[in-house]
């Protein structure tokens, strides 16, 4: 069939390294690709007995519609959590999403047209460029070090291109370097964002697993005129099936984008969301998040041990103080994806992800996302003692 598509459908496209994440689905490989939590983690006994217990007292509301800003007492007890990293908001500024990714959904739908620019980290989060894509952006890269994206590159670019609709940023541990953006860079990212009104999208997924350092405050603490969008979510500190965040903006922008969500899915589960706010009334999450911390911390040592004693030392890594990956960079000379497509694939029978596609524009080929939270503990010494021997070979 000859379909007559929108032109948004050009940008949609499986991009090769799908195609090649795919084999890592092959139980004999061991995979670093994937972004998932440690299934090990899930509370499953606990959140039966959550579903069990809903259904059985609030069976009636729980299975029926319910608004589209999502169930009030979820909202109220999320209004009051994100006041300890510096939000003070009020339910009508928070309503509830399908995971983050509906987040950034929305606030694509809502600010970006054909030719828009929008500025994001250099690299970035490959989610966020495909929920911006249908909308057609141009993107610019802004690079970024060990504090985060660049603030003078930022400050160019802005004055290159005062019209930028939006900035997006994972502020800690970024996916997919581990970065986290520091105190002064989050403060001079919104003074910059006041001087050229500019929107900031923060994506904050990962700020609950940090297992050293000191918590810092969120973007959005330092908004003082409604531009700072920030989303959060269930998925890596409960779990990313129940498909469960929620979006933080000024009440009319708030309004807007649930707005734009009732039209493309009426509302959340309204079960998962009674789910949820029963757990947390039976159950302490922040116990539940040090245990997950606590889990993650040691695979991550575990995989930073491996790869000291595995890898050349001409491969350098980030070393994030939470979230779930580290980035790689190789020599110049190695392509990532030529090396799992014919040495890691088929010979340490290892899958990652090769750098180049988190590059908006400009793809540097020499670098890689490992993840250290989904694998067992003897496959991350397995998998990443193997990639090391044939990345020894090559370097
Ligand atoms: N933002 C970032 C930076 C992510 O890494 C992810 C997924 N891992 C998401 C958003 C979306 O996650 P979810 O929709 O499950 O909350």
């Amino acid at each position: 069939m000859n379909y007559k598509f929108a032109n948004r459908i050009e940008r949609v496209k499986p991009s090769a390294i799908r195609e090649l994440l795919k084999l890592g689905a092959d139980p004999s490989i061991i995979s670093f690709g994937g972004g998932y939590p440690d299934p090990e983690i899930f509370p499953i006994e606990k959140l039966r007995k959550v579903y069990d217990q809903v259904l059985l007292e609030e069976g009636k509301l729980a299975l029926q519609y319910t608004g589209t800003e999502g169930l009030m007492a979820l909202r109220e007890k999320l209004v009051n959590r994100v006041k300890k990293i510096g939000i003070s908001c009020d339910v009508d500024n928070l309503f509830i999403i399908q995971g983050g990714q509906q987040g950034l959904d929305l606030a694509a739908k809502a600010f970006i047209d054909y030719g828009d620019i929008i500025i994001t980290e250099n690299p970035t989060f490959l989610g966020a460029l495909a929920a911006f894509n249908p909308y057609e952006p141009e993107y610019i890269g802004v690079s970024m070090d060990e504090n985060g994206m660049r603030m003078d590159e930022l400050e160019a670019v802005l004055q290159k291109h005062p019209n930028a609709k939006l900035i997006y940023t994972v502020p800690e541990f970024q996916n997919p370097t581990g970065v986290t953006m520091s105190l002064e860079r989050r403060k001079a990212l919104v003074d910059l964002a006041n001087k050229y009104n500019v929107v900031i999208v923060e994506d904050s997924p990962y700020r609950e697993i940090r297992y050293e350092g000191e918590d810092l405050p969120s973007i959005k603490s330092f908004d003082t005129e409604g531009r700072v969008i920030h989303i959060g979510s269930f998925s890596k500190i409960l779990s990313p099936g129940l498909r469960l965040g929620w979006l933080i903006a000024d009440r009319a922008l708030a309004e807007k984008l649930c707005l734009l969500k009732m039209a493309s899915d009426t509302q959340n589960s309204t079960l998962n969301m009674y789910a949820v706010n029963r757990f947390m009334d039976m159950y302490d999450l922040d116990e539940h998040i040090a245990h997950i911390k606590k889990t993650y911390k040691h695979k991550k040592e575990l995989m930073f041990q491996t790869l000291q004693e595995a890898f050349p030392k001409s491969v350098t890594y980030t070393y994030p103080q939470g979230g779930l990956f580290t980035w790689l960079t190789f020599p110049q000379h190695i392509d990532t994806k030529i090396l799992m497509q014919e040495r890691s694939l088929p010979i340490a029978k290892v899958a990652y992800v090769p750098g180049e596609s988190f590059f908006p524009n400009m793809q540097e080929r020499n670098h890689c996302r490992i993840n250290y939270s989904y694998m067992s503990e003897d496959n991350i010494i397995k998998g990443i003692t193997s990639l090391g021997e044939i990345v020894k070979e090559m370097c």
